[in-house]
């Protein structure tokens, strides 16, 4: 697993005005405080919205420069920038110039998800690259404080707190998942489009992982490292219609799937390796099997011929895996 950022500029923060600092001792583990936030329950969306409200008590509440914490890891295995990398913390004093903070999004004694320990990995492994040392510690070490909690300061004891958890040999563990898409139109979504000449990612935002929903879209449905086998189906029409058939033919398309490296934008191209088959109907199904590598992702494509079209539902069903 990669460190997957969430930057100050997709949050909309700029940079930090905190001053530079060395904070390369390592990395001191926090957490949320005393009542549980159930993150993992949730969608990755909340993990936004709890991020800037930390940032908002400290600016606002505290009257800090910013957030105090350099980073930030969820339950979904993304690491949010705080103050980032190199700048004085607010964190734990004693150490806010010698070591880098990383903020665990949990509460009270709740655990912390598999793929969480391994993005905390990731991150240590990242910044270890880039000067910062191999210490760690939590908060409680630098002053009297119940942060980081009973859960965190037992792992942080017995080690496994940086031992980078079972990242189930991937990103995060959807591959046993039914998906399901996309866009119920009586509530008001839009589907989604594609126009005649290109291609775009068939979104998802329904499975029965909680991490995705109609506010975090997936296109992959399968991470690294598996074996996958499924069908994928999807039902399109022709952009502005009401139908699906006779007049409202969608005219040639094509239904593709195959791998992406890394995690590109939504409406990134696939690779040239893609497997597909051409209709003229209304829905296709197409047969899905392969084998992800290391930071690899399992999508599937549509692509547009003859008119602009919408994509009205898709699913992915049966789907099995195994590492
Ligand atoms: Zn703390
Ligand atoms: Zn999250």
């Amino acid at each position: 697993m990669g460190v997957n950022w969430i930057t100050r500029g997709s949050l909309g923060w700029g940079t930090t005005p905190a001053p530079h600092a060395p904070c390369d001792r390592g990395l001191v583990a926090h957490y949320h405080g005393e009542s549980r936030l159930n993150l993992r329950n949730r969608p990755h969306t909340d993990c936004w919205r709890i991020w800037r409200q930390v940032r908002s008590w400290h600016v606002h509440g505290n009257g800090w420069l910013d957030i105090g914490y350099s980073y930030g890891v969820c339950p979904h295995a993304y690491t949010f920038v705080g103050r980032g990398f190199q700048r004085r913390q607010a964190a734990q004093p004693g150490g806010n110039t010698s070591w880098t903070s990383v903020y665990l999004f949990v509460g009270g004694s709740e655990p912390l998800t598999a793929v969480q320990l391994a993005q905390l990995a990731a991150l240590r492994s990242n910044l270890g690259g880039r000067g910062i040392g191999a210490g760690t510690s939590i908060h409680s070490r630098f002053s009297a404080t119940s942060c980081p909690g009973p859960t965190i300061t037992a792992m942080h004891n017995d080690g496994s707190l940086w031992a980078g958890g079972d990242n189930g040999g991937g990103d995060l563990d959807m591959a046993e998942a039914h998906w399901y898409s996309t866009y119920p139109l009586a509530d008001g979504y839009s589907p989604q489009q594609v126009p005649a000449g290109q291609t775009r990612a068939v979104l998802f935002d329904r499975s029965n992982n909680s991490n995705v929903d109609r506010n975090n879209r997936y296109a992959s449905y399968a991470f690294a490292n598996r074996k996958v086998t499924g069908h994928v189906t999807v039902r399109v029409r022709r952009a502005g219609t009401t139908g699906a058939f006779g007049d409202n033919e969608p005219g040639r398309w094509y239904l593709h799937y195959g791998r992406v490296d890394g995690a590109p934008a939504a409406h990134a191209e696939p690779d040239s390796a893609y497997l597909g088959h051409m209709g003229t109907t209304s829905h296709l199904t197409l047969p899905v099997t392969g084998q992800t590598f290391t930071d690899q992702r399992m999508r599937s494509y549509v692509t547009a011929y003859d008119h602009d079209l919408e994509i009205t539902a898709a699913r992915v069903y049966t789907w099995q895996a195994e590492r």
